[in-house]
């Protein structure tokens, strides 16, 4: 087929979708931003933005998410396109109940407002996807950013090789999505706050030793503080530290050393109840690059590595996968299942970018 040829086919079947197609506006909700992008009922991101927010108040934040998902139809679909024909789709980084549309809880955490942080929030049982639908007329479907991440992955990632596979992500705190024999499990799995460390550091959440008080941005950086009394001002500050020639910097790097052993406990968790063939770790890209005098990032990921001693022998191949968080992939995910969920769209031939 000629360039002349595929091009037009592509117009046609643009034309076409814009005349009979479904829509998906895919928004993540993240501390302080939003990323938003339109996904087609094939599953292509066909426009994307970003916005800062000042304000993480809940109905705020709402009016905000409705402003940009109407400001993305406008510009990729006309101001005119009719509501019937777009969902939305939004991700947050806490529980959700995905079946009544309602945030169970999201906040920031105690180490992430300082004097020049923002000011902390707490979202107790807010129903996003009612205040949603009612402001965009579009039918909403709201999502934890850890299932998001595992709907990008079951069409466009590892789910096209393997039918059952773990996606974990860490930012904040830390999340985990599951695909068995090719279904996404909906349930609510609070795998931070498996306890890993019998006498462990306490949690954010109150118990002991589970994996979020070992890992994830806001941990990593406590415990590198604690281990080393410096002050420092997030992950980058201690990876920083971990990788460089100072006195301190060994004590930083166990830190690291110990968030890939609590890891590779919780992996072998995911191991020995589900039996993926694949995990895939979303992270930020200083703590999974490893490479010459990338200390920190090195360690954690020899210490991940390990999960096969954490578990009992198993009997097949688990493959960790890592890969550097995307801005727009949560989004994305989000999207896809707005438009399998509202739509009832099915996705075998996506394309993983515009
Ligand atoms: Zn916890």
């Amino acid at each position: 087929m000629s360039v002349y040829d595929v091009t037009v086919r592509r117009i046609l079947r643009r034309s076409h979708q814009l005349d009979h197609g479904h829509y998906a506006v895919g928004i993540e909700i993240q501390p302080y931003r939003l990323a938003g992008v339109v996904v087609d009922s094939g599953g292509t991101v066909t426009a994307r933005s970003r916005r800062h927010l000042t304000i993480m108040e809940p109905t705020e934040v709402a009016e905000r998410v409705a402003e940009l998902a109407g400001r993305l139809v406008a510009d990729s679909l006309g101001c005119d396109f009719p509501r019937t024909r777009v969902c939305l789709g939004v991700q947050v980084g806490g529980p959700v109940d995905p079946d009544t549309g309602v945030v169970r809880r999201l906040r920031n955490g105690p180490d992430d407002h300082g004097e020049d942080k923002p000011p902390p929030y707490e979202w107790v049982e807010f129903p996003l996807g009612a205040a949603l639908t009612a402001m965009t007329g579009c039918i909403t479907s709201v999502e934890n950013d850890a299932h998001a991440f595992a709907a990008y992955e079951q069409i466009l990632g590892v789910g096209r090789e393997s039918p059952t596979f773990a996606v974990v992500l860490i930012r904040d705190g830390v999340g985990a999505g599951l695909v068995v024999r090719g279904e996404r499990l909906r349930v609510l799995m609070e795998f931070g706050h498996l306890q890993v460390w019998q006498r462990g550091r306490v949690c954010d959440c109150g118990m002991r030793g589970c994996i979020e008080s070992q890992v994830g941005n806001r941990a990593l950086t406590a415990v590198v503080k604690e281990r080393t009394g410096r002050e420092l001002d997030g992950l980058e500050a201690a990876l920083a530290l971990a990788d460089s020639d100072e006195a301190q910097a060994l004590e930083a790097a166990a830190a690291f050393r110990k968030a890939g052993t609590s890891m590779a406990r919780g992996i072998a968790t995911l191991l020995t109840t589900f039996g993926p063939s694949h995990v895939v770790i979303h992270a930020a890209q200083g703590l999974i690059t490893g490479g010459p005098g990338r200390r920190a990032a090195n360690t954690f990921l020899r210490a991940v590595g390990q999960f096969p001693t954490h578990t009992f022998p198993i009997s097949r191949d688990c493959r960790i996968v890592t890969k550097p968080l995307d801005a727009f992939r949560g989004a994305h995910g989000a999207a896809l299942i707005a438009l399998q969920n509202c739509f009832g769209v099915r996705l075998p031939n996506a394309q993983p970018n515009i």
